[in-house]
């Protein structure tokens, strides 16, 4: 007896999820409405605006996933660290809303900065929607400057003349935003290198003039390494860095809204001066984040962690952050520096749009089904990254020191 034949037609296959429609309060560009979204196959079909419906402006918010484009590590989980690591750290971070990121080094040996390149590239095809996707990975480093060097060994610096060509073609595929100080011998001219081969390369760890500054920008630079922090400022007879980033409409700025890196004071600033789509919120988080105070390293670098603030071990100097993106804009809508369209555009949008990732970003139809839901305080509620759905990690960050301006 012959067995019936199989259903061949893409309709009938038996896993296809089924569409699904979403009611809540819809985070779209500059306003907040509610309505309902339809998902289908990891992607966004259908964006419908319903003022009227009263269940969806009872829902939760409805917001694109948080793209963190300088991030170190999350969860006890280091990015320059193995497989296994770079998944925790994508695990942890989904769970905080972030649903695409790039791995991030700070300066390291040469070689390790290749082996880094290479971990990431041979990991990133098989990063499962159970973590926030990988879209190549951030050298912070190693064309920085001495004076303004941070949490950066200062024995691995190295001047632009070094990344030659031979140096360049083991790092630029994956390569997304290179730090780069614009004041640096031949820097402009990597910066054009670089920015013509599609890197982002973001002015930082820098004590440029203005006028070095506004070479770096010229010469291709498209961002900025967390403004105001390791870089020249904005005095009012010698402006720097900060200055030049902040009075060029067409970078990115980027900005760690933990209320240590830069005082809340300054956040609506920056919120007023930078044109709503070029700020950027970063996390510049290292792999201790999310495991409460203690030791931890970057870099080849002893860490301490002490009430949400992380520096070398023994000195003041700030080593990064211990915030994932959903701190960086509740402290920012709380604090009134940002309205939650901007702050949240900020953490989306923004940086899609910097890293031209235009499949996401946006509630819009045709765009992907990276999607987080937040409660009326701005805690992540579930995440999805496409797939399946994972509930927002809302403990371990009890602190916004952005609604308390006098804390510090
Ligand atoms: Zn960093």
């Amino acid at each position: 007896m012959l067995t019936p034949m199989q259903p061949t037609s893409p309709s009938a296959r038996p896993l296809a999820p089924a569409p699904l429609r979403l009611e809540g309060r819809l985070v779209l560009g500059e306003a907040v409405v509610p309505g309902s979204l339809l998902l289908e196959d990891g992607w966004i079909r259908e964006v419908r605006e319903e003022p009227d419906n009263a269940a969806a402006a009872a829902g939760p918010y409805l917001a694109p996933g948080f793209i963190d484009v300088h991030c170190h590590g999350w969860g006890g989980h280091d990015a320059t660290g193995d497989a296994g690591a770079l998944t925790g750290m994508a695990h942890a971070l989904l769970k905080r809303g972030v649903t695409s990121f790039l791995p991030t080094a700070p300066t390291l040996p040469r070689a390790d900065t290749v082996a880094f390149a290479e971990r990431v590239r041979a990991w990133m095809p098989g990063a499962t929607t159970g973590g926030a996707e990988p879209l190549g990975f951030n050298l912070e480093g190693p064309c920085i400057a001495p004076a303004r060097k941070g949490a950066h060994d200062a024995a691995l610096l190295l001047a632009p003349g070094a990344l030659d060509e031979g140096v360049l073609a083991a790092l630029l595929d994956g390569l997304r935003i290179i730090t780069i100080a614009p004041e640096l011998d031949g820097a402009p001219s990597l910066i054009a290198r670089l920015a013509a081969r599609g890197v982002a390369v973001s002015l930082g760890h820098s004590n440029a003039t203005l006028v070095q500054a506004q070479a770096g920008f010229a010469a291709g630079a498209r961002t900025t390494t967390h403004l105001f922090n390791a870089m020249s400022g904005v005095d009012h007879r010698t402006p720097g860095l900060a200055a030049a980033a902040l009075a060029d409409d067409g970078a990115f700025v980027e900005l760690i809204a933990d209320g240590h890196h830069v005082h809340p004071a300054l956040w609506p600033l920056v919120a007023r001066t930078k044109p709503a789509d070029r700020l950027v919120l970063v996390s510049d988080a290292l792999a201790v984040a999310g495991t409460g105070d203690g030791q931890g390293r970057v870099g080849g670098l002893d860490v301490e962690v002490r009430d949400g603030r992380a520096t070398l071990r023994g000195t003041d100097t700030l080593a990064g952050s211990v915030i994932a993106l959903d701190a960086a804009v509740r402290n920012m809508v709380l604090s009134g520096a940002a309205t939650l369209p901007a702050a949240i555009a900020a953490a989306s949008a923004n940086p899609a749009a910097l890293l031209g990732a235009h499949d996401r970003g946006r509630l819009e139809a045709g765009r992907r089904a990276h999607l987080l839901e937040l409660d009326d305080d701005l805690r992540v509620l579930r995440v999805t990254r496409g797939g399946g759905w994972v509930a927002g990690a809302r403990s371990g960050d009890t602190r916004a020191p952005g609604a308390h301006p006098a804390s510090r």
